[in-house]
């Protein structure tokens, strides 16, 4: 659901593109009152030393249609995981790595990376603590694994780009301290957020949809550095350890998990949000299995 905002992006946009002209002008009007004085020969003389101008640095003009610009979520900060097909060490295949894992210290403060409304602000499954921010063309940015949210945010508050929402921390099915960041298109499709990130785009027309939703068919092995306790017993299954396998009274989750270990891995990237399912596996037969709460 879209929240109505007060002040669209492109309306903020377009009033700091107006602040940076009133001090572009100021600059400019501080410039000519120098050069009037300097032209008044009845002030020469009373002159001991020449006149130094402070000029405030010219701010350049944010074009007027200006969409929507994307500044990094963690400034400073490298992506350790980009988007992708993905297998973590204690999946049977690969998945789609939904969005980019940017690493950086428990409590260091996440920004919002474009103007726009929290859409949604709390907590779900392997998110963890999450927020939700909805921007132009329906695009809607997505923080991850937060150790808190910052006070006042919640669904329906206005954010600029640079805001503060919440600190880094290892929140919901994470390997340590990092956000994981995403992007979706209108669709709820997740897009690649390197094509985003740092770029400022005038109309919907210069968004890279397309390019953006597409990922090469290579499998990354992911590396972890932690094994979180919730995924301990796919690890012991995957080393060959006893495996202890709850059938799923509901077959249509089961089918659907067996349709996520064919590699479907648009699929497989929407299991974990089965209500229930706990995880998937290999059984002993060699066939894939999942695990439901019961
Ligand atoms: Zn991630």
């Amino acid at each position: 659901m879209l929240v109505k905002q007060n002040s669209s992006p492109k309306a903020r946009v377009r009033r700091r593109a107006a602040e940076a002209v009133i001090v572009a002008v100021s600059a400019l009007s501080a410039v000519a009152v120098a050069h009037a004085s300097l032209l008044s020969p009845a002030l020469a003389p009373l002159r001991a030393s020449p006149v130094t101008v402070s000029i405030a640095p010219v701010v350049p003009v944010v074009e007027d249609d200006v969409l929507i610009s994307f500044e990094e979520p963690v400034p400073g900060h490298a992506v350790v995981s980009p988007f992708g097909l993905r297998q973590l060490p204690w999946e049977g295949s690969g998945r789609l790595h939904e969005g980019v894992d940017i690493s950086a210290d428990i409590g260091v403060p996440v920004r919002v990376a474009a103007d726009g409304v929290v859409i949604a602000a709390g907590e779900k499954g392997g998110y963890g603590r999450y927020v939700a921010v909805r921007h132009a063309e329906g695009l809607t940015t997505f923080y991850a694994h937060l150790g808190g949210i910052a006070a006042g945010v919640k669904a329906g508050l206005a954010v600029a780009a640079g805001d503060t929402v919440g600190r880094v921390g290892s929140t919901g099915t994470s390997t340590g301290p990092h956000l994981h960041f995403e992007i979706r298109d209108d669709q709820d499709r997740p897009l690649n957020p390197a094509m985003f990130l740092g770029k400022a785009f005038a109309e919907a027309g210069d968004l890279p949809l397309d390019k953006a939703i597409r990922y090469s068919g290579r499998v990354r092995m992911a590396r972890v550095s932690r094994i979180p306790a919730s995924k301990q017993a796919l690890m012991d299954a995957r080393n060959g350890a006893p495996i202890i396998v709850r059938r799923s009274t509901d077959a249509e989750d089961l089918a659907q998990a067996e349709r996520n270990l064919k590699g479907l891995a648009r699929d497989a990237a929407k299991a974990e949000r089965i209500d229930g399912l706990q995880g998937l596996s290999i059984g002993p037969d060699g066939r894939p299995r999942a695990q439901i709460g019961l």
